[in-house]
């Protein structure tokens, strides 16, 4: 068994996106422990989100595996200048992408400065996300509804469509779902409504793309120790985060990696189309 941090966690609020580097304990994104065995060999990737949380142990898992990575995040410039680190460290090129994905060029741009730097995507990871808790429908202004499902649902659609053309067959789309998916938290209503979205575009893409021999696939985690939560959830829910699961604790980010990593090489040449689960015992049907 692991001796990852279980609650109760001390109080702690952040502002919107959050900074990995503010939060006790830190979450532990595989920087001390991953061990990569060279399969993403040479491979281009690029990953949304990948400042903090699980976008960065996605990073240093891929860059460890033997990828250079291109890594989009809002502005949380001091946790990407760390990722970056970490690829680096590994022997990795890193391109760092700031910028607000909520806008339609930002997302072109993501697409173009990669294939700029690296020259093609082998591996596209749609993992940035917004969400804030509400205790009623009346407290979500029409403003952050829509904002939700741009940031979460409509740039991964503008994505997919400008990289398609710089990812050639063996390539692999992975979108970070969620277990509100098919498990809506009430107090998410927007946030959990675009993740059933995002598991449903994914299901739909990978049947669209296979010919093209691209395989497309949604990783829904459970509750996971990031800046994500310290940003957007009560002081209480934090204090409790993750004690609900079987495994009585939050997940951390480096936990949720070798999923990516698997959908991400060619041994998951015939997984296409599927929804992974990583919850801590709490089942997804
Ligand atoms: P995180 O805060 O570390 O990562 C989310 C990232 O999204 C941020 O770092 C931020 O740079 C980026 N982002 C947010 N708004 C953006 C915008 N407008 N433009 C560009 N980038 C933007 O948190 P995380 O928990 O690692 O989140 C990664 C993914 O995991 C998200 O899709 C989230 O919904 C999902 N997820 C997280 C949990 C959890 O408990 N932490 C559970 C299920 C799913
Ligand atoms: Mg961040």
């Amino acid at each position: 068994m692991s001796n990852y941090p279980k609650p109760p966690f001390k109080p702690q609020q952040q502002a919107v996106p959050g900074a990995q580097y503010r939060m006790d304990p830190q979450p532990d994104c595989g920087e001390k422990t991953y061990k990569g065995s060279g399969r993403l060999a040479n491979k281009i990737a690029l990953i949304t989100g990948a400042d903090s949380g699980i976008g960065r142990a996605v990073a240093i898992a891929f860059a460890r595996e033997g990828a250079d990575v291109a890594i989009s995040y809002l502005d949380e410039h001091e946790d990407a200048k760390e990722t970056a680190r970490w690829v680096e460290a590994a022997g990795r090129q890193c391109v760092l992408l700031p910028g607000d994905l909520s806008r339609q060029p930002h997302c072109a741009a993501i697409v173009n400065d990669t294939v700029e730097a690296f020259g093609r995507i082998d591996i596209l990871v749609n993992n940035a996300a917004f969400q804030m808790t509400h205790e009623t429908l009346e407290e979500i202004s029409d403003e952050e509804w829509v904002k939700t499902f741009d940031v979460n649902v409509t740039a991964m659609f503008r994505i997919c469509k400008a990289a398609l053309p710089h990812m050639a067959e063996g390539s692999s789309i992975i979108n970070t779902s969620s277990v509100n998916s098919d498990a809506p938290n009430p107090t998410l209503l927007c946030y959990a409504t675009t993740k059933g979205a995002i598991a449903n575009f994914t299901a739909g893409l990978a049947q669209l793309l296979g010919k093209r021999g691209i395989r497309v696939n949604s990783v829904a985690p459970g509750p996971i120790w990031t800046p994500l939560i310290v940003s957007t959830m009560p002081e209480e829910s934090v204090k409790n985060f993750g004690g609900n699961t079987p495994l009585g604790r939050p997940g951390q980010p480096v936990e949720v990696a070798p999923i990516y990593v698997l959908l991400a090489s060619d041994e998951g040449s015939y997984i296409s189309g599927e929804r992974y689960g990583v919850t801590g015992g709490k089942p997804i049907l």
